[in-house]
């Protein structure tokens, strides 16, 4: 007999006959002998449908206005978390919701982005020894002052793997509408393969690098906790992909996946002073306006006082972005900004770069030998990325998912 946790994302619980699906997968591991915490998402569009509510009621600017956005949009997983309940009792299974506050989930007070500070167990050890399953709704917690908050879009798969934590599950399985995490989007790249495990710290790459299948902050918690996530689909019983840890893979392969993003803009600053202190000059206005910055590249030009700068936001962040920077332009004498949005982020991503060398040579070699033209380069211990004309994106993805050994193998 073990502890589970389960989770259900929105397409899984979309709407009543997918719960009752939930509640037969549920069932099962109830009737294997298990003792089964389940976390929901709310029904898939219902979390936009309630944002686009409450920011059509007011401008969400003020502390207090986002305090109440997070009353409204946290409603949409309290419906799943009853439903669910309901059809857990309708085929004979002993099960209650528990909300947020109940447990309570304690976040800080940072509200729409709120983290887990502690879960109380207590009232849930109770009910899962007593034979129920208990329903939670993800997404959800309540600040210290005691008003309700949310973690953020995707939070419910945090809200999972923090409740496995707290509880000591021996494994949190992810339910979705993907069966697994594949070594690239299968939609871009049909010889992508789905892995049977992957470690945390490359899933964590791949999740923060446009891979979606789990919000970042859930796998930096089970990297944390070590909890063994497993992501499956609902929709068929295949195994999924499980997340561990590194040493727990045996056939270690250099590269494990290729991730890419359309959400980046890539801004350059032309004819900046080349003197100490114009970074700072630069980001410390962006930083300012809460933007990040992705990628950054500064070319130094020979016999030159002046320099350019590139760099990358997200899209949504550029005309902020564009702002700041004009705002700023006595101080910061550049000559002009270009902007360019038709670009597209590719990483490869694998530990292996730890340990060899090459691996980023093989990527700009593959890509120069299609043409694809890279416009900046960033890298970090286990990844490479490069920013590309977006035109070329699925020719780049194909290439390198070939060139690195990664393609399903033909059927005979
Ligand atoms: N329902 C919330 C959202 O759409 C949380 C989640 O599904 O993970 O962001
Ligand atoms: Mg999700």
């Amino acid at each position: 007999m073990a502890l589970l946790v389960l989770k259900f994302g929105g397409t899984s619980v979309a709407d009543l006959d997918r719960i009752r699906n939930v509640a037969t997968k549920v069932k099962r591991e109830v009737d294997a002998g298990h003792q089964v915490a389940v976390v929901v998402s709310a029904m898939a569009g219902v979390t936009n449908q309630l944002v686009e509510y409450a920011s059509s009621m007011a401008p969400l600017s003020t502390p207090e206005q986002v305090a109440e956005y997070d009353t409204v949009v946290s409603s949409g997983e309290q419906v799943t978390s009853g439903l669910l309940a309901l059809a857990l009792q309708t085929i004979g299974v002993q099960a209650r919701s528990m909300l947020g506050w109940q447990l309570p989930i304690r976040t800080d007070e940072v509200h729409s982005k709120a983290r887990i500070e502690a879960i109380d167990t207590a009232i849930l050890h109770q009910w899962l020894n007593n034979g129920f399953v208990v329903v939670v709704p993800g997404f959800q917690g309540i600040s210290r002052d005691e008003r309700v908050t949310t973690l953020g879009r995707g939070g419910s798969d945090t809200s999972a793997v923090a409740l496995a934590a707290a509880l000591q599950a021996e494994r949190c399985d992810i339910y979705t509408d993907v069966d697994g995490v594949y070594t690239s989007d299968p939609r871009l790249v049909p010889k992508a393969r789905k892995l049977q495990k992957v470690g945390y710290e490359e899933m964590l790459e791949m999740a923060s690098l446009g891979a979606k299948v789990l919000q970042t902050r859930s796998v930096e918690m089970a990297m944390k906790h070590g909890v063994r996530v497993q992501v499956r689909s609902s929709f068929d019983d295949a195994d999924g992909t499980l997340l561990v840890d590194e040493e727990e893979i045996m056939e270690r392969r250099l590269i494990t996946g290729i991730a890419y993003s359309r959400n980046e803009a890539q801004v350059t600053l032309t004819g900046v002073k080349n003197i100490p202190g114009v970074a700072a000059e630069i980001f410390g206005p962006l930083a300012d306006a809460e933007i990040n910055v992705d990628m950054i590249v500064q070319n130094v030009t020979e016999n030159s006082d002046a320099t350019d700068i590139t760099f990358t936001v997200t899209k949504e962040d550029l005309q902020n972005a564009l702002r700041a920077l004009e705002s700023k332009r006595d101080v910061l004498q550049y000559r002009s900004i270009f902007t360019d949005e038709n670009v597209a982020k590719v990483s490869v991503i694998g530990v292996g770069m730890r340990s060899h060398a090459g691996l980023a040579q093989k990527m700009f070699r593959t890509l120069a030998d299609k043409g694809v033209n890279i416009q900046v380069i960033s890298t970090s211990e286990i990844k490479v990325s490069v920013l590309i004309p977006a035109d070329y994106l699925e020719l780049a993805l194909r290439a390198l998912h070939t060139a690195y050994g990664l393609d399903a193998k033909e059927e005979a």
